[in-house]
């Protein structure tokens, strides 16, 4: 088992760029947004737990976290366990949780790296991001505009704006991931060391950089 965790605010463009990462240089994108959101709209147990917190921009328990990554990743075969962590982890505990788990699995840690941009970068991607109803491609009015307004260009659903992207749990949600975040920048500063890349660059040239960063780690 292999991980390279990718660390960024909300509208960092993480998951953006973690599904393209993880096509080209062979991993699996596993984000725990996505998880949870499918949890909720199939109503699983999870999802129903999980929903007053995402609804408020609050953080899920870490114990509930750590049960969906560890069930998501063995549930893999083993030729296929090499995933890119989206959205997780978020706490310094949940940190500790993963190396927990991956030292029982006999798995490796292959690089952090930590998407970087200013607050008001943000805030104008998390208020123009739109998502598919049905495939949950993403969207920017602005910046990834679709062909036709309104219509997901891979299976020409309707785009949405996420629930949680109003301004005012937008704000909670940084806020949130400030609190959070600077702990666990710290922590895995100490631990093994960041790469930091500037996120406030086109799509294409992060992807390539973070690409190069992975396979280069490799040893
Ligand atoms: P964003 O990065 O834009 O906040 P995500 O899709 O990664 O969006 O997460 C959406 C919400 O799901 C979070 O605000 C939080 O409530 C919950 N969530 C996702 N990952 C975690 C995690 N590792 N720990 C706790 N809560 C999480
Ligand atoms: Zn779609």
């Amino acid at each position: 088992m292999e991980i390279v965790i990718l660390l960024g605010a909300p509208g960092s463009g993480k998951g953006t760029v973690c599904s393209r990462v993880a096509e080209i240089a062979g991993y699996r994108h596993l984000s725990t947004g996505d998880r949870l959101r499918a949890a909720i709209k199939t109503g699983t147990a999870v999802g129903r737990e999980a929903k007053p917190y995402i609804e408020r921009g609050d953080l899920v328990p870490d114990e509930v976290m750590i049960r969906i990554v560890a069930e998501a990743m063995t549930a893999e075969t083993p030729d296929r366990r090499r995933f890119i962590l989206d959205g997780f982890p978020r706490t310094e505990e949940q940190a500790r949780l993963l190396q927990q788990f991956l030292r029982d699995q006999g798995g490796s840690l292959r690089a952090v790296i930590l998407l970087e941009a200013p607050r008001d970068v943000l805030i104008a991607r998390l208020a123009g991001r739109r998502v598919c109803r049905d495939c949950g491609a993403t969207y920017h009015v602005v910046n990834i505009p679709p062909k036709r307004e309104g219509r997901c260009d891979a299976c020409g659903g309707d785009l949405v704006q996420r629930p949680d992207d109003n301004e005012a749990t937008v704000r909670n949600r940084l806020d949130v991931y400030e609190r959070q975040t600077a702990s666990l920048i710290a922590y895995y500063e100490r631990e093994v060391g960041l790469q930091p890349v500037d996120s406030a660059r086109p799509l294409d040239v992060m992807v390539s950089e973070i690409r190069d960063l992975i396979l280069a780690d490799a040893s």
